[in-house]
């Protein structure tokens, strides 16, 4: 299962096809069951809580040993989720319902699907589900408009976009780059015990199978560093310039909602699925989402100190770092 989850997280094949080849070790797990254990949190340790009276759903740590990190767990569903997005993404829809599939059921949490139906002489477009709940698209779309509003930059927060975005990009890369500085240091440590050890030898101060012994534990552990460091995922914000970055993100969010206005429908569902990576959920009058994305992320709350609260730009940094910190 450990590889299951491992291979899900690296997001080369269709899980389908990680299926297969599980089977193929000895797994023997059908296609519903298997959609089941990869979305189980028990393989990182933790056990659900099922809803009772009003105490919702939860997770709690099990007693058991987990099986794989909680990191990779929520990796391998980063990618199931960001998967069924992006295909959802791709539906056609018709032009008046942008957010067919992509918003989920303020009464039952699926997606709501769409539908036209026809009236004396209009067409009227609706959201629906499965479940009875009908919403008027018109109004649906509007009250998006109004949440995406929240996302875009107005001209006078360009300069702290800017500020925010740098200090977001530094802290992002930069336990990276420490860990990396770590392993190096390591490595090269090791070495030098080595040179040492080679000069107590010929020294006499040492014997050979001292020296054999020390050189094998050096090597062992240079092994493991580099292995360790092998295995160090690439953060694709390093791989990002920096100026790259902040130009993203100011033509992504100064007049973005004017943009998603005139784009046409397949490129709305892009934005919505690339700005909310996560199900958008209805409760019927107005939208939240568990975890926007990164950016969209730092805007709201440069839009929140912006429009009212006071502080100085300086506090709104040092929280806003703590705030990345903190992730
Ligand atoms: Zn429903």
């Amino acid at each position: 299962m450990r590889w299951v989850f491992e291979e899900i997280a690296k997001d080369n094949w269709p899980l389908e096809h990680i299926r297969k080849m599980a089977n193929k070790e000895g797994l023997k797990c059908e296609r519903m069951n298997f959609w089941r254990l990869v979305r189980n949190p028990v393989y990182c340790g933790k056990i659900i809580i099922p809803q009772h009276n009003d105490e919702q759903m939860r997770l709690t740590d099990g007693q058991h040993e987990p099986l794989i990190t909680e990191t990779l767990f929520y990796e391998a569903q980063d990618v199931l989720e960001g998967r069924k997005r992006k295909k959802a993404a791709l539906q056609v829809s018709l032009d008046e319902l942008p957010l067919r599939t992509l918003i989920s059921c303020p009464g039952c949490h699926r997606m709501l699907t769409g539908s036209k139906s026809k009236g004396k002489r209009l067409h009227y477009y609706y959201y629906h589900c499965v479940c009875g709940v009908r919403l008027s698209a018109p109004k649906c779309n509007d009250l998006f408009i109004k949440k995406l509003d929240e996302y875009a930059v107005r001209p006078e927060a360009v300069d702290l976009v800017i500020a925010v975005t740098t200090q977001v990009y530094k802290s992002r890369t930069h336990n990276d780059v420490e860990a990396k500085k770590m392993i190096l240091a390591d490595i090269e440590n090791n070495t030098q015990k080595i040179a040492k050890a080679r000069t107590l030898l010929l020294d006499d101060s040492i014997d050979a199978d001292d020296f054999k012994a020390i050189k094998a534990d050096c090597e062992a552990q240079i092994d493991r560093l580099e292995a360790k460091m092998a295995n160090m995922k690439e953060n694709p914000l390093a791989k990002m310039n920096i100026n790259i970055l902040i130009e993203k993100v100011i033509k992504g969010f100064v007049g973005l909602t004017e943009r998603f206005k005139f784009a046409d429908i397949k490129k709305k569902r892009q934005m919505v699925c690339s700005l909310f990576p996560e199900k958008l959920l209805f409760d019927g009058e107005a939208y939240r989402t568990p975890r926007p994305n990164l950016a969209a992320e730092a805007i709201l709350l440069i839009n929140n100190v912006l429009s009212g609260n006071k502080k100085g730009k300086e506090d709104y940094l040092k929280s806003l770092s703590l705030m990345v910190a903190l992730k």
